[in-house]
């Protein structure tokens, strides 16, 4: 049985519809951002925290656990500015209790939820995983902390492990039944989705004065199911004892700035977006492009759709939430 901490959130609920059709899985997750309804129903779904010990105790205990999946996280790049204890307590210390309890339990397979952020400031146009890690900011550095305990762990308790550096996902699964639902809403793809959907007046593009083409940040856009089907890659590829520690990146190689995004959405869409110019947001940079070359010469794993896939999947998601009449800023 495979334990997905965090299953109920965005990229963990995705997981899950595709883990399911090959392992046995219990999802855990304390609903604080996440949403039980996006948890597939062939999965065991228990409420809880991570950073409860007695709860893990508990599920460990009971459930037999070869593996764990960690997507437990907060992940508001602002927020993390503003309030760092909430991360460091959240995603550094609950993520020590969990690590504790699997090795106790003998639990020696991890897939951990890492980001880009970890890279701070790029200093090269495609970053690979040797770029160096200089978060600037407490989430990217909090992310930063648990890699760097785990390689500690792997070495000396032998944890074995594969940490991926998600770029930006987006996208919605093909069925259209789950997809981003982030309270509040701060991603570009879905806001602009929300926008000419009808649900929010107006797009504001953060900046324009940026050292790129059109003047708008740069980002490298990735569809959720691909970075869930990198998860089941490597979680067989731990499982047949082929890969003991790994770090990679996943992203599509190709960056696609604010305006291309908005122009994108009104071209698949049909409908025409409101936007005006924002001042800049704090802790963005210019350009975040990965080479995810790693992944595919060690595990096979090339993504498989493109933007407008991305797109396209994200706006079925977001006509079906919206026929469901529930809101959605
Ligand atoms: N962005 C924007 N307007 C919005 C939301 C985002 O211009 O309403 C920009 C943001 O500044 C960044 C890019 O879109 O340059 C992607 O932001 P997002 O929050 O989706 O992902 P991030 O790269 O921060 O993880």
């Amino acid at each position: 049985m495979i334990l997905v901490a965090g299953g109920a959130g965005y990229i963990g609920s995705h997981l899950v519809k595709e883990l399911v059709k090959k392992e046995k899985v219990i999802v855990i997750d304390n609903l604080s951002t996440g949403h039980q309804k996006m948890v597939d129903e062939n999965a065991v779904f228990v409420k809880g925290d991570i950073g409860d010990k007695s709860f893990l105790e508990e599920i460990f205990a009971s459930f037999p656990i070869k593996a764990v999946m960690h997507f437990a996280a907060n992940s508001l790049v602002g927020e993390s500015v503003l309030h760092p204890k909430k991360y460091y307590e959240n995603n550094v210390g609950s993520t020590m209790t969990l690590l504790h309890v699997m090795l106790k339990y003998g639990v020696k397979h991890l897939i951990f939820s890492s980001t880009a952020a970890t890279y701070g400031i790029p200093t090269a146009g495609i970053i690979d995983e040797t770029h160096p890690t200089l978060p600037i900011t407490p989430y990217g550095q909090s992310k930063l902390m648990v890699e760097q305990i785990i390689q500690d762990y792997a070495k000396a308790y032998d944890l074995r492990f594969v940490s991926f550096r998600y770029f930006n996902a987006a996208g919605a699964h093909d069925s259209g039944e789950i997809g981003e639902l982030h309270s509040p809403e701060t991603h570009l793809i879905p806001i602009v989705l929300q926008h000419l959907a009808g649900v929010r007046k107006k797009v504001s593009i953060f900046g324009d004065d940026y050292d790129t083409p059109d003047g708008t940040c740069m980002r490298d856009y990735i569809h959720v199911t691909d970075i869930a089907n990198a998860h089941i890659l490597a979680l067989e590829s731990l499982l047949e004892g082929n890969r003991a520690t790994a770090i990679y990146n996943l992203g599509n190689g190709q960056g696609y700035s604010v305006k291309e995004i908005i122009e994108t959405c009104e071209r698949l869409t049909g409908v025409k977006a409101n936007v005006d110019v924002f001042e800049r947001r704090n802790g963005d940079p210019a350009r975040l492009v990965a080479s995810s070359k790693k992944i595919e010469q060690e595990l096979g794993w090339v993504p498989k759709r493109n933007i407008e896939q991305i797109i396209v999947s994200a706006w079925k998601w977001h006509q079906h939430h919206k026929s469901l009449g529930t809101t959605i800023l």
